[in-house]
């Protein structure tokens, strides 16, 4: 297969990238002797993973680092497992997946998950919130969800929605063969500005630099505004087969589609190494309830339902959704949306749609880093913020850096053109580097009040009572009582009752009267046991107890925050003993020790 240059190129800069990161190693800390962190950089992989290092290193009894895969250029793809691992193995308690970074452009999210994970383990100890919750939660955080196309971003300014896989997009047989480039050698992809007599564009009078609607009073000249770049491939069309081509958040199995229906969708569900490694950790994770798919720009979050009709999403779900959500407007300001709101032009195969189908999880995607209207000041008050106050604030509070002045340039294709306008990259898509810190604080209040609504177990001593005595054998009752003490019901959601409940339908699969529990959408807990120097008699000495409910009113087919199983047992010799395993998946594993019949 041929590769158009700039691919090869980028492949050669992000090895070299790698080599330079791991040489770096400790001789350019990233974290300082205090444990502070410089948060106006935006981390590549390699800074992200010498990170995550340092941050274990410093933490070893609170981190361990996961290799869960490779991306497509052969990066390892690093999780962080963040728990108090003394107070139990991080696969037993109820766990959050934070993730950042899966859209190549957006890298505030990558830097969010880096900064939730470094509040965690700075403020362990110190403040009792978060104490608590690294001793009874997992945290499973994956910064750069898509190594390759972020590095590829932060080192050339590239277009690229996700994967650099490449996708022969104008169908002249060479992928990837005309996107736009840097034509002036500033490192910077900015936009061209073309005198066109028919062009919807006019220079602000008032200021050059500002290009803005040409209105009828407009006498001209007018321009045209295309991305920066040439017609590489001879088609006629300037830009016409940019980097790339598919989206990783359109390549989950649940409501997948193909290309016509969905671009960017793949081959097929999980075609891509980085959507692949994640789907397996996930479902491999069953104690995790609750996804926090960190996404970037525009200042709002949007929640399930996503790629299905959303007239056919559960209400219960729905409220739910809708509840745990509530929290962050209220702290912030900003909206919540829903990720579909048309039941037939829609999303398909996204994360948070296949984790809520395929294991009742409830995920939302945080759109980080709203418009610059947010955050310019209204310098003259007319009311609103407009391309002069950016200017103002852009010259005044970073000697302009984040604006290139229009440069006349010669091009091939369009002769005389100017190349410059805003860093967008930086304006508007990620905040400018002096306000990405307030931006990742901005996130933590929500974050961790999330962390704090997951189930939660807790198991009773049992009690043990003697109920009669055969010829050579004492028999027992042994009551074990199990309570999700948490916000959520152990199946999270109404979803994750599928596939036990014959009253719950899944619209899809005939419900049959099996013994269906392994199937569930999400597993009720499992009491379990184990006798040695006897036997249970009254049944299996594996009980698959009904989910239980949580604090929350949204608990939708479950009444009962705490069950009761009894088992009889029978006592075959004199130091027979018993231990109590509860697998209460979304809700942790709790335990009693073994111990001696009375
Ligand atoms: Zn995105």
């Amino acid at each position: 297969m041929r590769y158009f240059t700039p691919w090869i190129v980028a492949a050669a800069l992000l090895i070299a990238g790698c080599e330079a990161g791991e040489t770096a190693g400790v001789e350019n800390p990233l974290v300082s002797t205090e444990g502070t962190i410089d948060w106006s950089i935006y981390h590549t992989t390699a800074e992200a993973h010498q990170l995550l290092e340092e941050l274990e290193a410093r933490h070893p009894e609170l981190v361990e680092l996961e290799k869960i895969g490779e991306s497509i250029y052969g990066q390892d793809l690093i999780l962080a497992k963040v728990t108090n691992r003394e107070t139990g193995p991080h696969a037993e308690k109820p766990a959050i997946y934070v993730d950042g970074g899966l859209h190549s452009r957006e890298l505030t999210g990558s830097q969010v998950a880096l900064y939730w994970m470094a509040y965690l383990l700075n403020h362990y100890g110190e403040d009792p919130r978060v104490t608590e919750l690294l001793d009874t939660r997992t945290f499973y955080i994956h910064p750069k969800f898509n190594p390759d196309g972020s590095d590829l971003v932060l080192a050339e300014n590239v277009f690229l929605r996700s994967t650099p896989r490449p996708v022969d997009t104008n169908e002249d047989g060479i992928p990837d063969s005309d996107p736009p480039e840097d034509l002036t050698g500033n490192g910077k992809i900015l936009q061209m500005r073309v005198p066109d007599p028919e062009g919807r564009f006019v220079r602000d009078a008032d200021d050059p630099r500002i290009v803005r609607e040409r209105t009828e009073e407009d006498e001209g000249p007018f321009y045209s505004l295309m991305t920066e770049g040439v017609d590489r491939n001879g088609d006629g069309i300037i830009n016409s087969d940019g980097l790339g081509g598919i989206d990783m958040n359109r390549n989950w199995p649940r409501n997948w589609e193909r290309w016509h229906l969905q671009g960017g969708s793949g081959d097929f569900p999980l075609s891509e190494p980085e959507t692949h490694a994640v789907a397996h950790f996930i479902n491999a994770h069953r104690n995790i309830s609750l996804i926090l798919h960190g996404h970037t720009s525009g200042g709002f979050i949007f929640r399930l339902p996503s790629a299905m009709d959303p007239g056919e999403f559960n209400e219960n779900d729905e409220a739910l959704v809708i509840h745990l959500s509530d929290y962050y407007t209220e702290d912030t300001g900003r909206p919540i949306v829903p990720s579909a709101t048309d039941p037939v032009v829609r999303r398909y195969g996204t994360l948070i749609q296949w984790a809520y189908s395929d294991h009742g999880i409830v995920g939302y995607v945080p759109e980080f880093s709203p418009p610059p209207e947010d955050w310019v000041p209204d310098y003259d008050d007319k009311g609103y913020v407009d391309e002069a106050d950016w200017h103002r604030f852009n010259d005044e509070e970073f000697g302009g850096r984040y604006f290139y002045d229009w440069e006349p340039y010669d091009h091939p294709q369009l002769g005389e053109v100017e190349i410059g306008g805003w860093w967008r990259l930086y304006w508007g898509q990620n905040p400018p580097h002096d306000l990405l810190e307030r931006e990742l604080e901005t996130q933590i209040p929500w974050y961790l009040y999330m962390a704090e609504q997951t189930p939660l177990l807790e198991v009773d001593d049992p009690v043990v009572e003697p109920v009669g005595r055969g010829e050579d054998q004492e028999r027992f009752v042994v009551e074990v009582t199990v309570r999700n003490t948490g916000f959520l019901p152990t199946n999270v959601t109404e979803r994750g009752l599928v596939g036990a409940d014959p009253e719950v339908d899944d619209g899809v699969a005939e419900v049959t009267d099996r013994p269906l529990a392994p199937f569930q959408v999400a597993r009720a807990p499992l009491v379990v046991l184990d006798v040695e120097g006897g036997e249970v008699v009254d049944g299996h000495h594996r009980r698959r107890i009904e989910h239980l409910a949580g604090e929350s009113p949204h608990s939708a087919g479950v009444s009962e925050r705490e069950q009761t199983v009894r088992f009889e047992v029978a006592r075959h010799a004199p130091e027979a003993s018993f231990e109590v395993t509860v697998y209460g998946e979304k809700g942790g594993t709790v335990r009693v020790e073994r111990r001696s019949f009375p």
